[in-house]
């Protein structure tokens, strides 16, 4: 709506952000952003908003932004044509698969880029080079979530709605800085918890704000969440507290489960995690004391070699009590990036098409050769930790990496790096020349969400509309019109005129979205899936039966299979996460200089213990090292952290990166490295 002087135009958009999705009005006068204002009918957020969505848009218009394609040349990048870096990549991407095949070229899609250009960039992989090699980021963080959903329940999201999570009558938060990563949901828990009687158990390493709020505050060892979770489990059906009606008209395979349970003791837990009988018995009581829990978490659960089975323990638990299918109950993986759960739904992984209908599955693929007139690839391509290893391997000869800095967010960042050293070609897009587009051939420059049209889908599975509320900076384009670019030079010509045609094809593909539509997204309104053909849409799951085959449920035998434990050389355990003022790995944020101010730069969190035991005082330099390599932090003693575990914010790309420490290990079930398994020996450098 154009308003004062016809010059300060008022634009609905979603957050580029955390995955809680708000949306707000920005109001713009030519390339100035005046203010984000968040309104009433915002369905995610109403009128709340936190530090990053209202104030973090300095990327926007930063001096640091890509306005035209680059081409290496040497040592050196050269500015050149659209026109002319289109057709190198266009030949390359011939050469490359005439001479090694299609498998030899692989792509990774941004969770922060929208639906429609998830959409294209996995149907660019598939129809246009015939490889299935395709992931995104969720590989980083939220794949054993969806794993742990689908094996038990059959849908890879939130079981409900953020609605849902105020209704509880309990709230379980484990392994979730929420109060920093994901702002506004943490203000409605805490808003029930402070008003309304809603109880919170937190159980984290970190007792960090929610976990000092939380009626029960749980720290257990590292990686032993698995453990609690079942025992707790075992202890309440041994009381007799399980839903029994629950189980045996929705849920399939108690018997196996129960067996499979045996192991895990009071005794046995309390050895494991280091959390008492008392108060893992005080937990199994608050879940039997409560009509209606959810259980939220994140990747403190999900970044671990057994990240997948712990999932899945949370997914046990809710189902033994009885805890799906109403108002106020379920599983609610937290999802990180704005739009990690759109990036997945829409199909950019290497086993699923767009509503993770299967590449094995025939029929599936009969329906997509269809529409798509080509034969399309059966088998699962490389995830995102696979390609790392297909590089050095020399399978992977081509990458195309959009919008995610592997060289600083991947685990183990010297080893990814000198695999990017190995392709023969590589493209990046992305807003900046980051530290991964340092090694391309080609960067290609692309527009952040305020210069875009297109759709991002929550935490909730809510698919929101954002609209363009400026044109793209110099010549950067939207991710969609690169790859219809690219297809078109392909001999694909797609003839999408608006992100629109493209999320008209996706619901005419995918069950899930049958009724998905521009018109029924319109202004403020949305639509949580899967939506029916007449529009109707889903924002509580599972209320007449759970999405498998015979629409039960079914619980999934674990056993605890892998203890993570610091040696007596590395012996100290290094948490890492977000903090509330950085996202991610800070390459948005730190353009925006009131962030930039606040936070400068990175700091790790010592116990007070080990600052006075090993003399690391505040403000003083460590180095920590283990055998990926090492990473310098100044010390900040805090509180929140215990004995020997620290905590190191992720916003760092430089001689912080947590990534230097990292290593090889992935999740057993779905190669989501296991990030939060870090020990490492620490050196103090300098005192203050
Ligand atoms: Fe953006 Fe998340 Fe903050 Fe909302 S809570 S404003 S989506 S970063």
């Amino acid at each position: 709506a154009k308003m004062r002087e016809d010059r300060i135009e008022k634009t609905k958009t979603v957050c580029t952000y955390c995955g809680v999705g708000c949306s707000f009005e920005v109001w713009t006068k030519d390339r100035e952003i005046l203010k984000i204002e968040p309104v009433e009918e915002a369905p995610a957020n109403g009128i709340s908003s936190c530090i990053k969505g209202k104030f973090g848009w300095g990327h926007i218009n930063s001096e640091a932004r890509l306005i035209r394609p680059l081409v290496r040349d040497g040592e050196y990048f050269k500015e050149v044509e659209w026109e002319e870096a289109i057709s190198l990549i266009t030949e390359k991407f011939k050469e490359i698969k005439e001479k090694h095949g299609p498998d030899s070229l692989a792509f990774i899609a941004s969770s922060k880029a929208t639906n429609e250009e998830s959409y294209l960039i996995q149907k660019l992989a598939r129809q246009v080079i015939g490889t299935n090699n395709i992931d995104n980021c969720s590989r980083y963080c939220q794949s054993p979530a969806t794993m742990g959903l689908q094996r038990t329940v059959g849908y890879g999201g939130d079981a409900g709605s953020m609605e849902d999570l105020e209704n509880a009558e309990l709230v379980i938060i484990v392994g979730s800085n929420t109060a920093e990563a994901h702002p506004v949901l943490a203000s409605k828990i805490k808003r029930a918890h402070k008003l309304f009687g809603q109880k919170l158990i937190v159980a984290d390493l970190r007792k960090h704000e929610m976990a000092e709020r939380a009626d029960l505050y749980i720290h257990p060892n590292p990686g032993t969440d698995l453990v609690w979770l079942s025992a707790v489990t075992k202890y309440i059906i041994d009381q007799g507290w399980h839903d029994k009606e629950f189980l045996s008209g929705k849920v399939n395979g108690y018997a196996d489960y129960l067996e499979s349970l045996q192991p895990f003791t009071l005794g046995m837990a309390e050895e494991i995690t280091g959390i008492s009988k008392e108060v893992l018995i005080q937990t199994a009581e608050a879940i039997r004391d409560s009509d209606r829990t959810c259980i939220c978490w994140a990747m403190g659960v999900t970044q671990h070699q057994i990240g997948s089975d712990t999932s899945t323990a949370i997914s046990n638990l809710l189902l033994v009590t009885g805890n799906y299918g109403r108002p106020g109950t379920g599983a609610y993986p937290l999802r990180g990036h704005n739009n990690v759960q759109g990036a997945s739904d829409f199909g950019s992984m290497p086993d699923t098409l767009p509503g993770y209908q299967k590449v094995t599955d025939d029929k599936v693929i009969a329906k997509f050769e269809k529409a798509w007139g080509v034969n399309l690839p059966r088998e699962k391509g490389m995830d995102n930790h696979e390609m790392v290893q297909g590089i050095h391997d020399g399978k992977l000869k081509a990458l195309y990496v959009t919008g995610e800095d592997m060289g600083v967010v991947d685990s183990n960042i010297n080893y990814v790096t000198s695999a990017f050293k190995k392709l023969d070609f590589f493209i990046v897009q992305d807003l900046f020349l980051t530290n991964t587009a340092q090694y391309a051939d080609v960067v290609l420059p692309a527009s952040p969400s305020l210069e875009k049209e297109g759709t991002f889908t929550n935490t909730e599975r809510r698919i929101q509309r954002l609209y363009p509320a400026l044109s793209p900076l110099g010549e950067s384009k939207p991710d969609w019109e690169i790859y219809s670019e690219i297809a078109r030079r392909m001999g694909f010509d797609w003839s999408y005129t608006s992100p629109a045609d493209i999320m008209a094809e996706a619901a005419s593909l995918v069950p899930m979205f049958a009724g998905v539509s521009y018109e029924r997204l319109e202004g403020f309104k949305s639509l949580q899936w899967p939506v029916s053909e007449d529009g109707k849409d889903t924002p509580l799951l599972y209320t007449e039966e759970f999405h498998t085959d015979d629409g039960k449920a079914k619980l999934y035998p674990l056993e605890f299979a892998h203890h993570y434990r610091t040696t007596e050389e590395h012996n100290f355990h290094i948490n890492n996460g977000r903090i509330l003022e950085h996202f991610h790995e800070g390459n948005m944020t730190y353009h925006t200089e009131g962030i930039r101010k606040k936070v400068p730069n990175s700091w790790i969190a010592v116990s007070e213990e080990a600052a006075e035991k090993y003399g690391m005082e505040e403000g003083s330099t460590i180095r920590m090292e283990n055998p990926s390599g090492e990473t310098v932090a100044r010390v900040h003693v805090s509180p929140e952290v215990f004995g020997n575990e620290m905590y190191l914010p992720l916003n760092d790309n430089g001689k912080s990166a947590i990534n230097y420490l990292t290593n090889n290990d992935t999740d057993k079930d779905t190669n989501t490295p296991a990030y939060k398994e870090i020990p490492a020996k620490v050196e103090v450098l300098e005192k203050k």
